[in-house]
Parts: structure tokens; C-alpha cells; sequence
């Protein structure tokens, strides 16, 4: 369509794409919160918080975009021109998104999309689950002398031999997201380039929800400990000396530190 000198000034709406965090509402962070408060739509997927949307984004229209039993997913242009479109008509858009946008979350084709439109558009950075649900169940990803650094992968794919035996080599803390149907395949790929079997392996299911389960295990029996728990998405996997440190039921932190210490002074014993 031609625009004549005559005619109005389009709207232009605007676009937020914003961390939700890893599904409790309290992990969202206050920029989150009031990019939701003036929203005048919101599209969102189970993995961001939703319960209280309603409530958090008042003058909003809600769109699920998420797979669900019974709807039909968004697929990700689709996501990107409902962005677009809101936007052309004057909506400030937010696309709440779980856990961190540019963290496996596609946040940068939105963002993307945005540009090519014409759309002014922000990030709004999110507490990612990939550090925040292995926290949810005791494990810090880094602890002094015991590692010093933590490599996040995306299972969502098998890992080729190159990627398994440099994440085998490189030592330190491995966190797999979306790993739960590739983990028969890192696991024993992660041993067979020389990771020890011993090497402790914690599976987070729904973490920091109430439903949130924690499995452990080794890198030899974990294979078979999801499948006895009957383990399912969404879950983060976290393979590495730290998950020693997971809470026990309910550990006091006294006795956290405690073994904390204990591990510490294993692993120097072992060093030496
Ligand atoms: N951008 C997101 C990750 C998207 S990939 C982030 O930063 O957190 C989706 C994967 O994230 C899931 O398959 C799962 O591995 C993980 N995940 C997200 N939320 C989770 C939760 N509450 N509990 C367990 N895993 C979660």
C-alpha cells in the first residue's frame, strides 16, 4: 500500500523480547515485570512463567505459542510475524520467553525479525535455567577447588565425537539443556573419550516449581536411573564433580558447608 503525504502516521508499536526465567514467578526480574505491566500483548510458552499472567500483564491480550496437548505450536516464523504484526498495528508486544532469551531461545531471530521490520525492539535479560535450576537443587555450578569453569550444550541433538571428546577433555562442570532424550548418547560418548564412570550426574526435572525432582546418579548407571525415574522434559542435566554438593533432602547449610569442605579436601588428596 502507498502512503500519501495526507494520510496519518502509521502506529508503530514496539517489542520486548524478555527473559521469564526458569518458571517461578519470583525469578522474574523487575524489568521483566514492568515490560509485562504495559504490555498490550503478550506471547508466551509453557517454559516462561504463566500462572500469574493475567494478573502481571492487566491491559494485555494473552497468546500462547507453546506446544501443548491438543494445540498446535507457533512455529518460530509464525512467532516472528505475530510479533511484527502486533507491533505494525501500535501494540508494545512482549514475548516472554523461559529462562534467558539468548540462551537456546531463539530470542536473536526475533530480535532479527524486529530489525528487518522496521520495529523498535529490547532485550530484557532473564535468569537462565541453566544455572538457576541446577542452584534450585543445591549444585553450584563452580566451586572454589573443586572446578573453575562450566560448559553449557544444547542435547537437542546428538554431540558429534569432536564436541564429546573436547567436553570430555576440557574437565569441569557439563550442563546439558533439552538433554533428556540424547542423554544415551553423551553419557557413554562423554566415558568413552575418557570421562571417569564415577563422575557424578544430576538430572533436574521442573526445577523451581514445586514439582521439581532431582535425580542422581554416575556417569555409568545414570542412563538407566532416568529411565527407573522415569525421567522427562523439562530437565537440566549437570555431569560433574559439583553435583556432590546437591542438597540432601534438607541438608542444613551447616552440614552443606560441612561436606563441602570434606569434598574439597578429597579432591586435593587426590590432586597430590
Ligand atoms: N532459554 C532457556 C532455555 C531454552 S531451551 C533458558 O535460558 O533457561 C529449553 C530447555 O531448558 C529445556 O529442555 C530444559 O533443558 C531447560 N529448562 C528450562 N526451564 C527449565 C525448568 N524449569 N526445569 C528444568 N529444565 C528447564
Amino acid at each position: 500500500m502507498m502512503l500519501r503525504m495526507t494520510d496519518p502516521a502509521p502506529a508503530l508499536g514496539r517489542a520486548t523480547i524478555a527473559g521469564g526465567g526458569p518458571g517461578d514467578d519470583a525469578l522474574l526480574t523487575a524489568a521483566a515485570l514492568e515490560a509485562l505491566r504495559t504490555a498490550d500483548v503478550v506471547l508466551y510458552d509453557r517454559l516462561a512463567p504463566h500462572d500469574r499472567l493475567a494478573e502481571l500483564a492487566p491491559d494485555a491480550e494473552l497468546i500462547d505459542v507453546g506446544k501443548r496437548p491438543g494445540h498446535h505450536p507457533v512455529d518460530q516464523s509464525g512467532i516472528n510475524a505475530l510479533i511484527v504484526e502486533h507491533a505494525r498495528r501500535g501494540a508494545h508486544v512482549v514475548r516472554l520467553k523461559g529462562g534467558d532469551p539468548y540462551v537456546f531461545g531463539r530470542g536473536s531471530e526475533e530480535v532479527l525479525a524486529c530489525h528487518a521490520a522496521g520495529i523498535p525492539v529490547v532485550v530484557v535479560p532473564g535468569v537462565t535455567s541453566s544455572i538457576a535450576v541446577p542452584a534450585a537443587a543445591g549444585i553450584p555450578l563452580t566451586h572454589r577447588g573443586i572446578t573453575r569453569l562450566f560448559t553449557v550444550v544444547s542435547g537437542h541433538a546428538p554431540l558429534d565425537e569432536d564436541e564429546l571428546e573436547h567436553l570430555a577433555k576440557l574437565g569441569g562442570t557439563i550442563v546439558v539443556l533439552m538433554g533428556v532424550n540424547t542423554l544415551p548418547q553423551i553419557a557413554p560418548g562423554l566415558a568413552r573419550h575418557g570421562l571417569g564412570a564415577g563422575t557424578p550426574v544430576a538430572i533436574i526435572e521442573r526445577g523451581c516449581s514445586p514439582e521439581q525432582r532431582t535425580t542422581i546418579g554416575s556417569l555409568d548407571s545414570i542412563v538407566v536411573d532416568a529411565h527407573t525415574a522415569g525421567v522427562a522434559s523439562p530437565a537440566v542435566v549437570v555431569i560433574g564433580e559439583v553435583v556432590r554438593l546437591a542438597y540432601a533432602g534438607d541438608a542444613t547449610a551447616a552440614e552443606l558447608v560441612d561436606r563441602a569442605e570434606r569434598l574439597g579436601a578429597t579432591l586435593s588428596t587426590a590432586a597430590t
